[in-house]
């Protein structure tokens, strides 16, 4: 058998994915679907950004580019962290890949060895357990606290910490649960890493500009003396808007590049250059379309938040970042595979079940408002009607 040549597979898969496609099937049955389900914004690219790709693939150059990405991104990419966080980034440390997640493949790729432990998120991206379980490591479920809204308490995460810990994933803003980690709490982790010289950190700061409380928020690169064990993940689809364009980046710890440049030579070569190229205008040109997009996000998620807690069984605490509310659903008696898919089947909304992000995700589902303000009204009354 063919499938057997793959061996018993431990890779897991992203069940958004799945509810996507099953909403697509519904829509092409001429039912009307509201999907609050995947994580991707309903904005278009600004227009300077699809000018910019156009133009380059009018224009050229055609060919493969340098393997971590164009110097005038990379730069590019230095110039946005110093404006964003005042750290200054070599931009020699900068990897361009094709969107966030080839960071989290080749990061826990090198470090998801047998007997190596991982620290990573539950609930969380489930990605991150996926891979760990495929490349052999062992997987350590860091718990996030409904109380705390859904942030961690640093000296729990310190006990989870031993020697055979070589890696700790914290995401922040936080996919499923919309978190904010509070800086103070992130200072007091921080803290505790300094005692643990033999342990790497994976910092996925994906939503970092998705953020309704900036104030509060703080990137693991301000921890300076951490940089040579520190890798931080971000990239473009979700702050512009660009899922599908599959642009990202990662910062490196100067004694992993070279080996990340290998890990890029010997899987994608290199990413688009027309990709690249706008890119390199997203970050540099008006960010007026981001802001509108942020407040429009905001409002949304003020109106879904109020109207979750009106839902019988349904209970949400407060959510800042990214454009996730997790509800609590345990009220409602059923559990989130369950409710997902009725809510997707009879009601015609698409929601992803919490069990999809770990094991500490059961009890609540995922709502993404990347949908309109009417359609969130429209999907708070059709799952109220449900609940009946
Ligand atoms: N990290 C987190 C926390 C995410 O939520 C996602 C996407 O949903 C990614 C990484 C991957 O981003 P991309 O779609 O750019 O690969």
């Amino acid at each position: 058998m063919l499938s057997e040549i793959f061996g018993k597979s431990y890779l897991g898969t992203e069940d958004a994915f799945a509810v996507m496609d099953r909403a697509e099937e519904l829509k092409l049955q001429g039912r009307h679907i509201i999907n609050l389900g995947i994580g991707q914004p309903d904005f278009t690219p600004a227009e300077h950004i699809i000018e910019a790709a156009k133009k380059a693939i009018n224009d050229g150059p055609h060919g493969y580019t340098t393997p971590n990405g164009i110097l005038a991104l990379r730069e590019a990419v230095a110039c946005t962290i110093q404006e964003n966080h005042n750290i200054e980034i070599n931009p020699d440390n900068i990897i361009i890949v094709p969107g966030g997640k080839p960071t989290i493949f080749y990061t826990i790729m090198m470090f998801a060895k047998p007997g190596a432990e991982i620290i990573y998120p539950d609930p969380g991206f489930p990605i991150y357990k996926s891979l760990i379980n495929f490349f052999g490591g062992t997987g350590i479920p860091l718990k996030s606290h409904e109380d705390l809204n859904f942030s961690f308490r640093s000296e729990e995460v310190e006990k989870l910490l031993t020697p055979a810990t070589r890696l700790i994933i914290i995401n922040n803003p936080a996919n499923p649960t919309g978190a904010v980690i509070p800086s103070q709490e992130l200072e007091k982790l921080a803290d505790a890493l300094y005692r643990y010289p033999n342990v790497a950190i994976l910092s996925d700061e994906i939503y970092d500009r998705i953020l309704f409380e900036k104030e509060k928020y703080l990137s693991f690169l301000n921890f300076k003396d951490l940089h040579n064990r520190l890798i931080v993940l971000n990239g473009w689809s979700k702050t512009y808007a660009m899922t599908g364009w599959r642009l990202g980046y990662g910062v490196w710890p100067p004694s992993l590049v070279e080996h990340v440049t290998r890990l890029v030579i010997n899987s994608h070569s290199c990413v688009s250059g027309a990709i690249q190229q706008a890119g390199i205008a997203a970050l540099l040109g008006p960010q007026d379309k981001v802001n509108d997009m942020l407040r429009t996000l905001n409002s949304r998620r003020k109106l879904l938040l109020a109207g979750l807690n009106t839902l019988p069984g349904f209970s949400c605490v407060n959510a800042t970042g990214a454009f996730y509310a997790f509800p609590n659903i345990t009220g409602t008696g059923q559990t989130s595979k369950i409710l997902q898919k009725k809510l997707l089947e009879e009601a015609g909304i698409a929601t992803i079940s919490g069990g999809s992000f770990g094991q500490n995700g059961e009890g609540h589902l995922r709502i993404s408002y990347t949908n309109s303000s009417e359609n969130i009204q429209l999907a708070m009354s059709k799952i109220k009607q449900i609940l009946k």
